[in-house]
């Protein structure tokens, strides 16, 4: 059984106090949807914590609002609060798309924006939807605040570049502008409380009955969501009535190899892939036309 002092910080300035004292002895935890679960098998990750700090009633944190050219997620945004933001409905429905297939609905009232990144695992639903939206994160330390992109900020399977002095504050996702479609595709063992065996989100303008700046991610295919380059240059500048699902399934299966080499998994993934994204497309045109 892990031994741990449970702390509660009440602003963020007592947090970020908490972390330099502390250091590598103390772990944050938000909603406890994640941390909770390696807490009870006893995660390798969490040897040597002697502190667990409770960050959920952090005042200024949470929230999503309207910031002109983005829109702020801030840290402790739920699911549900996506869900239900009448904002996300209107500029990202990506992110609603995403949300809504995450969990339970305890998960969901639970589980915050900044826990599924910061977790980062590879099949994390919230986290293919914002790399495709270009999303940044912001993180603060005592002394400093800094921003980087999220594709930068996930490093590898769980594993990311947050210092252990500073806590994620807000993610910032610039608004689409124009014709923009989206579609999100999640495939798991089970219809309900399923963790992705792949996920993918896509998102493309429509210029002139052709798509353009299509982003193509795919959560769980390769080690961390990632854009999928290759398939996204075929897909550009093609007409919607031009588009050869069967060529572009493939391909998209050979990008995926060209990541991860040929695995126990790859048999079952490599059709899986092409397939969502034959869905994903069909579902883009379908609402277009
Ligand atoms: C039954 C079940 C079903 C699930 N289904 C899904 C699913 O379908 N899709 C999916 O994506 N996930 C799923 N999850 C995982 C989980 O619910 C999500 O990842 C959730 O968003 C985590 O958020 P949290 O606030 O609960 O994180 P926590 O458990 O509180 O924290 C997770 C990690 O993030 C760190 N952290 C949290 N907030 C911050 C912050 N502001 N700054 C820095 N570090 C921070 C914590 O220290 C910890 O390491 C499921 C979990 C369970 C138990």
């Amino acid at each position: 059984m892990i031994e741990f002092e449970a702390l509660k910080a009440n602003s963020l300035d007592e947090a970020l106090d908490v972390l330099v004292e502390k250091k590598d002895k103390v772990k944050m935890v938000s909603g406890g949807t994640d941390m909770l679960v390696q807490i009870h098998h006893e995660s390798e990750d969490l040897k040597g914590m002697n502190f667990l700090l409770d960050i959920s009633s952090i005042p200024g944190l949470g929230g999503i609002e309207d910031k002109g050219k983005y829109m702020k997620l801030g840290a402790l945004c739920t699911h549900n609060e996506i869900i239900d933001s009448q904002l996300v409905n209107e500029k990202l429905q990506i992110l609603q798309q995403a949300a809504q297939v995450i969990g339970s609905t305890q998960i969901r009232n639970r589980g915050t924006v900044g826990g599924n990144i910061n977790n980062a695992s590879p099949a994390a639903d919230l986290v293919t939807a914002l790399i495709a939206l270009e999303a940044s994160v912001v993180l603060q330390s005592k002394h400093e605040k800094r921003e980087l992109s999220l594709s930068e900020f996930v490093t590898g399977p769980y594993c990311t570049d947050r210092n252990e002095d500073e806590i994620m504050t807000e993610v910032k996702v610039p608004y689409i502008q124009g014709e923009y479609f989206e579609n999100y595709q999640k495939v798991k063992r089970r219809q309900a409380v399923a963790i992705a065996r792949i996920n993918l989100a896509v998102i493309t303008k429509i210029k002139n009955n052709r798509f353009d700046d299509i982003r193509v991610v795919f959560g769980s295919a390769t080690p961390t969501a990632m854009r999928f380059r290759d398939i996204e240059k075929k897909i550009n500048g093609t007409e919607l009535a031009e588009i050869n699902y069967e060529k572009l399934a493939q391909k998209t299966g050979q990008e995926m190899i060209g990541f991860t080499g040929e695995r126990w998994s790859t048999p079952y993934k490599k059709p899986v892939v092409g397939n969502l994204l034959k869905r994903a497309l069909r579902n883009i045109v379908k609402e277009v036309q």
